[in-house]
């Protein structure tokens, strides 16, 4: 009875409370007695009594997860939700030393998501919210806490010091620039999405509700007609963000009223010996703002890039450019190829081909005469569509030029698919040259590369001899660059460009 039946009772009374409370199974363990004859069956029983235990807890640690992972998360797009964003502010720590630690709110808003919904269908409406989403994403940094509020809400939560309103109208124009273009939408629109953002920023630690009501508010007041995509929550964030605002109208009322015009940059081929010629220009826009002057590409093209601005600027430019042509053509029987800029947005518009077929054949001149720069990083963006692009720009006979190389990530197999007719290293790597040994290889690295792809290598930012001397000595095809000319409005560069060389 000692040395059996007791310890048998006590194993059935371990097990009946282990199986009425599984998940402690393992505080039930029998202690066995000193001469028990049934040790093994103890020994077992108990550790079989631990595995129920564990497993039990990892069964419910595994529940509890997915149940919280479903209540935190946008069951379309995988991202956090509302009560994930919410959780994420109250969180939050207030900054530390003198850093003021403000979060901003940036609530993004795709317009006309019902009309979509019924023009595409749920299904495909559910594809590209996923894409959007996707997007988003990309355009933000790897510390922004980016949320999905419901169908057509998003919402980015991102943590400053002083809360600086120019650089939150630049992260919105960012993600404007990200998230706008290259849908597919099935139609001729270009691909482009109608978004607005609402910004709204306060201290860390702060309500989290009040701040998206706030941005709700921000949002509230942008307009669908306006060319200014996104609002601040007033009263006044500052002076700043409102001139940004300010200049992106003025830009809307200069392309309309003339105020843009274009200006033409050299670009020479290396001959034998000293010699050069001249291969080609490009075309570089100006605007001469009526009370500021002349504003800076660098400064305008940004916004014109995010608020959408830049599809009629790029249109104007591009027809200048050909008329440009033809005007040549007609008054001297010649003209170089013309090189427009291409930015990433209207890079990825799914009409383009069609846009440089109408701006050619109004100025009824052939394709030979132009060449579009797309930058690197904008033909890495999407490589399937940019292969695709290129084929159809190929087939066209307009010539393709990757601007700013070696400053994006290629990769050299898509490159060799993308097959561009020219490579334009980055002045960055130009200017050290003579000073850098890192730059000299990787100009070296670019001149080696256009080499095995069969494309012509052309070195932007020239500005000094011993620069010349170097890409004379590693065969580099063209250059371009203060050296050889600056950029100067189409009547001068005529008259030293054109002229000359048809009268040689
Ligand atoms: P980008 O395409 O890389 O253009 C080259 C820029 O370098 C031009 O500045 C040009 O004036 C400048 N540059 C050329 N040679 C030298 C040199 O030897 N030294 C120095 N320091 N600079 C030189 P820009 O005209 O201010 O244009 C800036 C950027 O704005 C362009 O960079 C391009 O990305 C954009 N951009 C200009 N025009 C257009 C346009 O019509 N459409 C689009 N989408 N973007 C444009
Ligand atoms: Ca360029
Ligand atoms: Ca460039």
């Amino acid at each position: 009875h000692r040395l059996v039946l007791r310890p048998v009772l006590r194993l059935r009374e371990s097990s009946l409370a282990a199986g009425a409370n599984p998940d402690a199974a393992d505080s039930h363990v029998v202690a066995p007695g000193p001469r028990d004859e049934i040790g093994e069956l103890i020994e077992a029983h108990n550790a079989l009594l631990g595995r129920v235990a564990e497993s039990k807890r990892r069964d419910r640690a595994i529940a509890e997860e997915r149940a919280r992972f479903l209540s935190h998360h946008e069951p379309l797009t995988g991202m956090p939700n509302r009560a994930a964003l919410l959780e994420h502010l109250r969180q939050l720590r207030p900054g530390t030393g003198n850093a003021a630690g403000t979060v901003s709110l940036y609530l993004v808003n795709l317009l006309q998501f019902r009309v979509l919904n019924a023009s595409l269908g749920s299904v495909r409406c559910d594809g590209l919210l996923r894409g959007f989403a996707a997007r988003l994403k990309q355009a933000c940094g790897p510390g922004d806490f980016v949320s999905h509020l419901g169908a057509d809400r998003f919402a980015v939560a991102r943590m400053n010091g002083e809360f600086a309103p120019a650089k939150a109208a630049e992260f919105a124009e960012r993600i404007l620039a990200g998230v706008s273009w290259g849908h597919d939408l099935g139609d001729a629109s270009g691909g482009s999405l109608a978004v607005r953002i609402g910004i709204a920023a306060g201290v860390r630690g702060l309500d989290g509700n009040t701040l998206v009501n706030e941005a709700e508010l921000a949002l509230a007041r942008t307009r669908a007609d306006d060319v200014v995509h996104y609002e601040f929550y007033s009263p006044a964030f500052g002076e700043e963000a409102k001139s940004r605002q300010a200049l992106v109208r003025d830009l809307e009322r200069g392309i309309t009223a003339g105020e843009l015009f274009i200006v033409l940059q050299p670009k020479i081929a290396f001959l034998d010996e000293s010699g050069v010629r001249l291969a080609g220009a490009e075309v570089l826009v100006r605007w001469r703002h009526p009370a500021r002057g002349l504003v800076s590409p660098a400064e305008f093209i940004p916004l014109a890039e995010s608020t959408g601005l830049i599809v009629p600027l790029g249109e104007r430019v591009l027809a200048d450019a050909c008329s440009l042509i033809r005007d040549w053509l007609d008054r001297h029987g010649w003209a170089p190829r013309l090189a427009v800029n291409l930015s990433a947005s209207q890079f990825s518009l799914r009409d383009l081909d069609l846009r440089l077929e109408a701006a050619l054949a109004l100025a009824r001149i052939t394709p030979d005469y132009l060449e579009v720069e797309v930058t690197e990083s904008a033909a890495m963006k999407d490589v399937q569509r940019t292969a695709a692009t290129l084929a159809r720009m190929r087939s066209l006979g307009i010539k393709v030029s990757i601007d700013d190389f070696g400053t994006g990530y290629s990769s050299l197999a898509y490159l060799k698919r993308f097959a561009p007719d020219t490579i334009k290293i980055d002045k960055s790597f130009i200017d050290d040259i003579g000073t850098d040994r890192n730059s000299e290889a990787i100009c070296d690295a670019i001149l080696r590369l256009g080499q095995a792809l069969g494309c012509r290598v052309v070195a932007e930012g020239v500005e000094n001899e011993a620069q010349v001397a170097f890409l004379r000595r590693r065969r580099c095809d063209e250059a371009q660059g203060y050296f050889f000319g600056r950029p100067v409005p189409a009547g001068e560069f005529e008259a030293s460009w054109v002229a000359t060389r048809v009268a040689a």
